[in-house]
């Protein structure tokens, strides 16, 4: 058991789950370069123009003139292959034959998104490892739950050296149903053994806190590393912090 100082709160603890983007990894740096990346290989492939650009990254939720994700649209919340379907949809809407827009978007966005994660797009949202490092020294277990896929969430972690820290793993195309449906928060403390109310979530978003809640979590905390603000979570958190850094290990 692990005794944890949040931001004044005292949680005890066996199991810390963590969301990952927003919350350990810079959520606009990784993925708002790979989606612009992305959405380029992909209309230079179809020779798409102003309108179709303006009309694909509106649908993903993401605005590639400022760099901005909307907290609530698809490419902050939805799994990969949603947003697989969103690109499909707009190439079709633009006038592709189905099956011609699902190879396009196969072969330039999936082959671009779903390429490894390389170094230069991941930024820590503070010190991850040596936060982890002191949770599972104090006798406490620590878990990810991600909307993102299980192979990339899996290399990001080995990336910035926690992978052998990390006892379980929910990503996105492992089958449950998605946040903050609490399934997968369910499979987690059972495969680690551990009652959800001596778990406690650290996330950035609405659907991590409600999933928690919605699991019956211990201690739900909000972080404001990501996409939602104080006044978002709040409804939701019993404890919000700036960054994971207000984590402190007794
Ligand atoms: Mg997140």
């Amino acid at each position: 058991m692990a005794r944890l100082d949040i931001n004044g709160t005292m949680v005890d603890t066996d199991l810390v789950i963590f969301d990952k983007d927003g919350t350990l990894i810079d959520f606009e740096y990784y993925w708002g370069q790979r989606m612009r990346l992305c959405g380029q290989q992909l209309l230079a492939r179809i020779r798409g123009d102003e309108s179709l650009r303006r009309h694909l990254f509106a649908s993903l939720g993401y605005d590639p003139d400022t760099g901005t994700t909307d907290p609530n649209g698809p490419l902050a919340t939805a799994t990969m292959t949603k947003i697989y379907t969103i690109a499909t949809v707009v190439l079709y809407q633009h006038g592709f034959a189905w099956d011609q827009a699902e190879e396009l978007v196969r072969d330039t966005f999936i082959a671009c998104a779903g390429a490894a994660p390389t170094c230069d797009l991941l930024r820590e949202l503070g010190q991850v490892r040596p936060l982890f490092e002191r949770i599972v020294q104090a006798k406490a277990r620590v878990a990810v739950i991600t909307s993102d896929d299980h192979r990339t969430t899996s290399e990001t972690m080995a990336l910035i050296g926690v992978d052998s820290l990390v006892s379980a793993l929910a990503a996105g195309d492992d089958g449950f149903a998605m946040k903050p449906a609490p399934d997968a928060f369910f499979y987690i403390c059972e495969r680690l053994d551990v009652p959800p109310a001596r778990a406690i979530m650290v996330g950035d978003t609405v659907a991590d806190l409600r999933m928690a809640q919605l699991a019956g979590a211990g201690t739900r905390v909000g972080v404001l590393s990501g996409v939602c603000k104080a006044e978002d979570l709040e409804p939701y958190a019993d404890v919000i912090i700036p960054s994971i850094d207000a984590i402190r290990i007794l």
